[in-house]
């Protein structure tokens, strides 16, 4: 059936949330690759919210079914089982390609396989977005920057990666990405748009993907030492996923072509990080009953090599460009992952 709010249509299939009613004119096809990932589930949910026609391409290697399995079988949504290191046909308005591992440990795992992804599937959906004159955007990430000498980093600065490092398939996959953006703007007029995203978190995130949030909240929770790597005075800032989702639609909705940073600029050494965590956990399991949650320890293991010593983000272009400000801090944003993972622990889920 179909109901009003405040003048905007909603309609609503039985077991679905309600979604916009957009005229036809203003529905658009869209695809988004790695649709089944962290980012690109919430990604996929908004969408779908605001009233789009949703076909979500990933081949499931760090994503899984089940972070969009409630869409499945609403007449606006699509899952298709594909690797974008192979050709991909399909008429869309716009293309949202996140397609590829976002966690160290993922993405050296099989290094070779990251650069293809990259490169490969980067080229295939430019390739697309030509063919079917689609708006393409294209997440590429605060890894441009390598280890970086500038700081915060600007969207002007051209970085410092180590091109042989264990990181490069991923960095230098990255920035090879950007290049063969910006050469089917320039060669073909594909319409572009490329976002550099900084550390994200939230709720969906592979509990085990080795990455630092998602590492601290479950080790704090399943009372076991948190683990920092090295003296933990490298720095990193945190956004919550759902204010990178406001990005991402404001950019590929907006006039800004250039590389633009989304991410948080409130910084944290990984140490000051890890002992905010551990704090936040402890209110969450009081609030959830536990009388006295186990204080866990901090211990120290080595640090990755290559791992960027300082990372934040410049956002004046992403605010003066999209008018996009971060909405969550991180203690609410760290609080509700938490939340997340303790009903999925209690559940037996993870
Ligand atoms: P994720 O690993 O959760 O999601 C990636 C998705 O891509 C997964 O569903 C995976 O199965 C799919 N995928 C990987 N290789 C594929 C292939 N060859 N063909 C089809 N599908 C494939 O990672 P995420 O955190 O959701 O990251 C999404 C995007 O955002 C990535 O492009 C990543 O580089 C970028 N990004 C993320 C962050 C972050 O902090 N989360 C930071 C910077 C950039
Ligand atoms: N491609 C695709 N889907 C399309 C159009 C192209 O996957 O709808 C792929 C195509 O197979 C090629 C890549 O995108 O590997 C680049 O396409 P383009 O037309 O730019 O180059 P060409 O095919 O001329 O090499
Ligand atoms: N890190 C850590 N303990 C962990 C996981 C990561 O101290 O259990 C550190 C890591 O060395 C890096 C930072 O946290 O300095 C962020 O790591 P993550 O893998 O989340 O992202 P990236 O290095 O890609 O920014």
């Amino acid at each position: 059936f179909i109901k009003e709010t405040n003048s905007i249509q909603y309609t609503t299939v039985a077991k679905f949330p309600p979604v916009k009613l957009l005229p036809n004119s203003e529905r658009k096809r869209i695809l988004v690759t790695g649709g089944a990932g962290f980012v690109g589930s919430h990604l996929v949910d908004r969408l779908m919210l605001l009233g789009h026609e949703v076909t979500v391409l990933d081949n499931f290697f760090t994503g899984s079914r089940t972070t969009v399995s409630h869409w499945v079988g609403h007449p606006n949504f699509e899952m298709v089982r594909h690797d974008v290191v192979n050709p991909f046909l399909i008429e869309v308005d716009q293309i949202y390609h996140l397609a590829c591992p976002a966690s160290p440990p993922h993405y050296q795992y099989n290094a070779v396989k990251t650069i293809k992804t990259s490169f490969m599937g980067t080229l295939n959906m430019l390739g697309l977005a030509k063919r079917t004159k689609a708006r393409f955007l294209i997440t590429s990430t605060s890894e441009v920057y390598g280890d970086p000498e500038e700081h915060p980093q600007r969207e002007e600065y051209w970085g410092h990666v180590n091109c042989i490092g264990p990181r490069a398939c991923y960095d230098e996959g990255k920035r090879v990405a950007e290049t063969l953006t910006y050469g089917y703007q320039r060669q073909d007029g594909v319409d572009v748009r490329v976002a550099r995203i900084f550390n994200t978190f939230g709720p969906r995130m592979n509990p085990y993907d080795g990455r630092v949030v998602s590492n601290f909240i479950i080790q704090a929770l399943k009372g076991e030492d948190m683990t920092v790597y090295g003296d933990g005075s490298q720095t990193r800032s945190f956004q919550f996923v759902h204010d990178l989702i406001d990005g991402l639609i404001l950019l590929m909705n907006g006039d800004e072509t250039r590389p633009t940073n989304i991410g948080s600029a409130h910084e944290f050494t990984i140490l000051e990080f890890a002992e905010a965590v551990r704090d936040i956990v402890e209110k969450v399991q009081k609030e959830e009953g536990i009388a006295n949650p186990k204080r866990v320890g901090i211990i120290h293991k080595d640090l990755p090599q290559d791992d960027p010593q300082r990372r934040r983000a410049d956002t004046a272009r992403a605010q003066e460009s999209l008018q996009w400000q971060p909405q969550w801090s991180v203690r609410q944003g760290v609080e509700e992952m938490t939340r997340y993972y303790y009903r999925q622990l209690l559940e037996g889920k993870i």
